[in-house]
């Protein structure tokens, strides 16, 4: 039997703004706060559901609101492995200064350890971007593994050409576009390169890559779970199922919709606002429910422990 992970990235929606070039001020102050406050509880009730352990990936920055803090403990007690998802969600993280990185990796953890008590054992970058220079900086402070590269050749593309129109339509993007060498990183846990993270090399730590469909690619996440016919969904799962390792990412947006986010232009773009959060969570439900009886399921930081002697 595999092994699956489930785990959720905790971008608040300020961070969508900014990816589609809309500004930040069109948020309430609900709005703003929306994922910790309600989306983090809605997916730990569903995990509860489910009987599963997943993985949160918090964003330093946002837990000084202390209900958020709160929520993000009440996670964590529940059994969920908290990881870093670095202090300010910068997409430029990678192109910093050495001190700028390694400021984005302890402030973030150090967010972590006020609001958890524990700190993060893994990492999620923002925009799925990593380099040599950043997983050193997490390999020098111990942690397990890194959960970012995410091989998914249509989500690469796709990424360019919206980043291009926008670029055109005088509304740039401050999404970070990735070298192309991603689409090619490997799709199974494997142990990253120094010099070149998206290839496999040697090292006593591991790389767990956001799971795609093995042949084409077709990411394998919340978005494309809720966004797309449930049959491709159901046949992207099917695809998945016998692989040894699963690892489903989601976002705490996935369980929210436009009642929580009343921000039209924003809707209009990210279109999983548009599906009522009740049709999303049966959909999500439906899936962990596949998954647990296919995968041994666990956080990623006891992947990693159990991966730790298997992968070469
Ligand atoms: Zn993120």
């Amino acid at each position: 039997m595999g092994i699956a992970c489930v785990n959720v990235d905790l971008d608040s929606i300020g961070h969508y703004l900014r990816i589609h070039g809309l500004s930040e001020e069109l948020l309430s102050p609900e709005a703003a706060r929306v994922v910790y406050r309600k989306a983090l509880a809605r997916f730990v009730g569903l995990f509860a559901d489910a009987g599963i352990a997943a993985t949160f990936f918090a964003v330093g920055r946002d837990l000084s609101d202390r209900p958020s803090a709160e929520a993000l403990r009440a996670a964590a007690h529940a059994g969920h492995e908290i990881g870093n998802h670095s202090f300010s969600h910068d997409y430029d993280l990678t192109r910093r200064s050495a001190e700028g990185i390694v400021r984005e990796v302890t402030e973030g953890e150090r967010a972590i350890v006020r609001a958890v008590g524990t700190p993060p054992r893994g990492f999620r970058a923002p925009g799925y971007t990593v380099s040599g220079e950043l997983l050193q900086v997490l390999w020098v402070r111990n942690y397990l593994y890194d959960s970012s590269v995410f091989p998914a050749a249509p989500y690469y593309l796709a990424k360019a050409a919206i980043m291009g129109a926008m670029a055109l339509a005088g509304r740039p993007s401050k999404a970070v576009l990735d070298r192309p060498r991603v689409m090619l990183a490997p799709r199974l846990p494997y142990r990253p390169d120094p010099r070149d993270p998206y290839k496999a090399g040697q090292g006593a730590r591991l790389e767990l890559p956001i799971s795609v469909e093995p042949v084409t690619r077709v990411p394998f996440i919340g978005t494309a779970a809720v966004l797309l016919p449930w049959p491709v969904v159901s046949g992207l799962y099917r695809r998945l199922r016998g692989e040894p390792f699963l690892n489903f990412e989601l976002h705490g947006i996935d369980l929210l919709d436009a009642s929580d986010v009343a921000v039209p232009q924003l809707a209009r773009v990210q279109r999983e606002l548009n599906q009522p959060y009740e049709r999303k969570r049966e959909r999500l439900r439906e899936l962990l429910r596949r998954i647990v009886d296919d995968f041994e399921v666990l956080t990623l930081a006891d992947a990693a422990l159990k991966l730790g002697s298997v992968v070469e």
